[in-house]
């Protein structure tokens, strides 16, 4: 068993790749072996990086059976992050520091996965790369890696992780395979969140609906202390700017393109946008199924106020304006129309 929660298909296939510990020490690619690249895809925060580390571990453990042991010295190394053959590249701001939010992946870090990449592995067969969030490589980084992933050492093994493959190198997705990450049910994140974080039966259940599908967002949340208050403020701006006219919705729109495209910005609009979802659920009698299970009174409410055509162009207008906002730096335009069209609610 894998210390994975969910993603069977992408375990099991992985688990296959495992190479026979009577091997003798030199790295195999042949049949059932590991291939030399592959770019898990996934939300953020759905357990792609969790996933590649555990294969770190599994390929280079150094117990006969399963594997990953989690107590063998290589296991330690690469959970605390000084395996010698394990490596992992994150996006950086200018000065170098780790930036998965706003940073990019650069050339310097291409140019240090290939000079490492030529050397053999000190301790294991293998010697690992996971580099994280290849949508935010730059150009050069991108390019710089692909004669890696042209002709690999027999000892490299790449694993990417993106959050769309759509977004990266047509020549960069087609020489790794392919692994689409895939929503965890609720009720696995429940349980997740409950038995390894300890988190209070109520908590675990609200997160767990509210994290569609992603238990890195959820366990996130359950640390952030901040949550409960950010959420709160959130939904009832929403519900406030419902009631309000356009002077005083513009008004929010001048205040929070203000600010910027931020991270906040978004978590507001998927919330935003759930909280719709939930409402839609309502109009259809399903109001059981919905995330926000702790304000159903509110939900059925504004449920019975509105069409449920105009809620679906709604959620149709939320997702159009967020995909533009990745995109634009024009935010206050985008905002004023996502406010404007805001269903009003008295
Ligand atoms: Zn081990």
């Amino acid at each position: 068993m894998w210390p994975v929660y969910g993603h069977n298909t992408a375990v099991h296939l992985l688990q296959r790749t495992l190479p026979s510990p009577l091997a003798d020490n030199s790295s195999q690619r042949g049949f059932g072996g590991p291939r030399h690249a592959y770019l898990l895809v996934g939300a953020q925060g759905i357990g792609k990086s969790t996933l590649a580390q555990v294969y770190a571990q599994a390929l280079l453990c150094t117990e006969p059976s399963d594997r990953p042991c989690g107590v063998c010295r290589s296991c330690r190394l690469i959970r605390s992050g000084n395996h010698p053959d394990f490596r992992l590249v994150a996006p950086v701001d200018r000065e170098g520091a780790v930036d998965r939010s706003a940073g990019l992946l650069r050339v310097e870090q291409a140019a240090t996965i290939i000079r490492d990449s030529i050397l053999s592995p000190l301790e294991g067969r293998y010697k690992i790369f996971l580099l994280q969030d290849m949508q935010q490589a730059n150009e050069s980084f991108a390019n710089k890696l692909l004669k890696t992933l042209e002709e690999p050492p027999a000892h490299v093994i790449l694993l990417l992780t993106a959050t769309e493959r759509t977004q990266l190198l047509p020549t960069i997705v087609s020489r790794c395979q392919v692994i689409e990450m895939q929503p965890i049910a609720p009720t696995v994140i429940e349980q997740a969140l409950g038995q390894h974080w300890q988190a209070e039966p109520k908590q675990a259940q609200l997160l767990a609906r509210l994290a569609g599908g992603r238990l890195g967002w959820a366990v996130t949340q359950l640390h952030n202390a901040k949550f409960d208050a950010e959420r709160q403020e959130q939904l009832e701006a929403l519900w406030r700017l419902a009631a309000a006219n356009r002077i005083q919705r513009l008004a929010f729109s001048e205040q929070t393109a203000a600010k910027g495209s931020q991270p906040q910005l978004f978590n507001m609009l998927e919330l935003w946008t759930t909280w719709w979802r939930d409402v839609l659920l309502a109009q259809a009698n399903c109001i059981d199924a919905c995330s926000n299970i702790d304000l159903r009174e509110e939900i059925a409410r504004q449920a019975a106020h509105l069409s449920q055509e105009t809620v679906q162009k709604y959620i149709q207008t939320l997702k159009r304006i967020e995909g533009y906002l990745h995109h634009t730096t024009n935010t206050r335009m985008a905002l004023d129309v996502l406010l404007l069209q805001l269903p009003r609610i008295v």
